[in-house]
């Protein structure tokens, strides 16, 4: 056969269907063709609707964010290329130099970050505030305030934001109030039914729930935020790849299963943990023992959700990191890997991982000791799993 002319190489349409695709189609296209120079300005112009350039927004991305928009009750939201992005899109969209913000003390590790460390070479400062105390969080106020950002459930010790006050004081203050919802998911608690003015999520986690995409979302309530927002992330270039928009969006059409399995699990899991005569300390923010049982009820709607944190009993144990290596080698059917939000069950130990730069001391202070985990419970049948970590810390603690 002889080579088609070159003019051929787009020549031929993709073939059209009476029926129609039940699955959604992936658009990988970074360009798109328009039909004169007058339809672009229509586009541009917002007389028409279409898309130019992927950067600026591409199909994939808008069905995901949609679809995360309706679990969150609001609309106009956008998909990142990371939760990171996210969470940089919202503050550089919406702070400027001499800007101040109050921040959640145990937020995400790379959000602390950027907030202790990059943000204030551009003249944005942070302080650093226990979220679950109201008074702290009215006394950060300044008159260069701008910004609160907060999670409601912290990682990994679970404590839960008081939400309430946070709101009140964002509203007498005229703060704009931020939060990364990843942790409690759309299933717990959705921010802006309750005065939140943006929501953030890494879809990477929960939302798309098979670790196989790297994804943020990010929503404002006022029109004019959400765009300052959009025109920073397009500029920035924080674009979502098309293909892990697919993927995400097929995760998300079981995440309301997921998180319903996953959580059941886990609570039943946090009361086999507690029985265990080797396990000190178990958090989980539905148990009578949590410090913030009360707001979890109130604020979760009873929901603990998929992360169970616990300590196991170090007591007259020569070195206690010998303990920790013991168990998670005898866990071995659970990835011991620093995510959450998986399918599979997965063990964290903050210690060597998300809580590695801290001291020993400042580790203590917020009770993560060297035998202290982290598990994000997944769907495996909840009997096997409750009875290999059970069997796991039985192995590692009477070897
Ligand atoms: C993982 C995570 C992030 C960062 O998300 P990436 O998708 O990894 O960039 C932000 N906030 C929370 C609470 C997270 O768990």
């Amino acid at each position: 056969m002889s080579k088609p002319p070159v003019n051929l190489v787009r020549g031929v349409a993709f073939p059209t269907s009476s029926s129609r695709a039940v699955v959604t189609p992936l658009q990988p296209s970074v360009v798109y063709a328009s039909p004169s120079p007058d339809a672009l300005d229509d586009q541009y112009e917002g007389r028409a609707k279409g898309y130019t350039y992927a950067r600026e927004g591409h199909p994939n991305a808008d069905v995901l964010a949609q679809k995360i928009d309706q679990l969150e009750g609001v609309s106009g939201g956008i998909i990142t290329s990371s939760g990171m992005s996210a969470i940089t899109a919202g503050l550089l969209g919406l702070l400027s130099a001499g800007d101040h913000v109050i921040a959640g003390d145990q937020l995400y590790g790379r959000s602390l970050r950027m907030l202790k460390l990059d943000l204030p070479r551009f003249g944005i400062t942070t302080s650093f505030v226990d979220p679950t105390d109201a008074a702290a969080l009215a006394a950060a106020v300044t008159p260069q305030t701008k910004v609160m950002l907060l999670e409601v459930v912290s990682n990994p010790t679970l404590r839960v934001a008081d939400m309430q006050a946070a709101q009140d004081i964002c509203a007498k203050h005229n703060l704009i109030l931020m939060v990364d919802n990843t942790f409690t998911t759309p299933k717990a608690y959705c921010p802006c039914d309750h005065g939140a003015d943006v929501v953030i999520h890494s879809v990477t986690k929960l939302l798309a729930g098979h670790s196989d995409a790297t994804l943020g979302y990010i929503a404002a309530v006022d029109p004019d935020h959400m765009r300052r927002i959009y025109d920073t992330s397009v500029t920035m270039g924080f674009t979502p790849s098309p293909f892990d928009c697919w993927l995400a969006e097929r995760g998300l059409y079981s995440f309301d299963l997921r998180y319903d399995r996953c959580q059941s699990t886990a609570s039943d899991m946090a009361e086999a943990l507690a029985r265990h005569p080797k396990v000190s300390r178990v958090l989980y923010p539905t148990r009578s023992d949590h410090p913030d049982h009360n707001r979890a009820v109130t604020l979760l709607g009873g929901q603990g959700s998929h992360i169970v944190s616990f300590e196991l009993d170090a007591s007259g144990v020569a070195n206690p990191r010998d303990l920790s290596n013991a168990f998670v080698q005898a866990a071995d059917a659970i990835a011991f890997a620093p995510t959450l939000g998986d399918i599979g069950t997965t063990l964290s130990h903050p210690a060597s991982s998300s809580h590695r730069a801290l001291s020993v001391q400042e580790r203590a202070e917020l009770g993560m000791t060297e035998t202290f985990f982290r598990m994000s419970v997944g769907i495996e049948a909840p009997d096997v799993l409750i009875a290999q970590v059970i069997a796991a810390i039985d192995a590692a603690t009477n070897p």
